[in-house]
């Protein structure tokens, strides 16, 4: 059986994946990167969400026997009205260590004073997966939609409550999650790595 470590200490991102490889019946199991040592502190200096997500693989990348990889995410909102901003500075937009409601009331403002018909965005994510001999392959995908003013909905996580997703008229805030589940710029993604890993692993 291979074996994935995930460049993250969030046991949640374990659960969610194992949960997906259980029901593509994939026979790959998911660790944290506490199994391996622990995830160091990287920085994420790159300038695009496949370059953070390289920087972050590549901190476990040495430590990988054979049969085993390492996968990293990146992941961001992209704003039409901001040139594509803040993507890869998602989660410092308020500022460094802001909170997921100031960075979510920082883009309410933003998009308060943009006329609606220009209120595009797109949610985006790169994964990239690294084996054993340090041989990498990444998965990118996006989410597009349109923004909202207020804060809408409780469920999901960072500027979801803003976000319509193309083809629905409510917030990832207020739909249900087995809906994000599928289409989402994650979701995608990780579907490309299950075929990837079917194909190839
Ligand atoms: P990270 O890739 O998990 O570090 O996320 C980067 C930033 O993008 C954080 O501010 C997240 O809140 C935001 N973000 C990434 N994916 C999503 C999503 O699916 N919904 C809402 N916010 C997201």
């Amino acid at each position: 059986m291979k074996t994935i470590y995930l460049a993250t200490n969030n046991a949640h991102k374990v659960e969610e994946l194992s949960a997906m490889f259980a029901r593509e019946h994939l026979a790959v199991e998911v660790k944290s990167a506490a199994a391996i040592g622990g995830m160091p502190e990287v920085d994420e200096t790159e300038d695009t969400f496949v370059g953070n997500a390289t920087l972050k693989v590549m901190a476990l990348a040495d430590r990988l026997k054979e049969g085993e990889y390492a996968l990293a995410d990146d992941s961001g909102i992209e704003v039409d009205a901001l040139d594509g901003g803040p993507g890869i500075y998602s989660a410092r937009f308020a500022g460094k260590d802001a909170s997921d409601g100031a960075n979510l009331t920082k883009l309410l403002i933003i998009i308060s004073g943009v006329p609606e018909d220009s209120r595009g965005a797109q949610f985006a994510c790169s994964l990239m997966l690294v084996d054993h001999e340090g041989t990498r392959v990444s998965f990118s995908d996006i989410c597009r939609g349109t923004l909202v003013p207020e804060s809408r909905g409780e469920n999901g996580f960072g500027y979801d409550p803003a976000f319509i997703p193309e083809g629905y008229d409510k917030t990832f805030g207020e739909l249900d999650w087995t809906v994000k589940s599928r289409i989402s710029h994650r979701a995608k993604a990780l579907q490309q790595l299950v075929s990837w890993l079917k194909a190839n692993a």
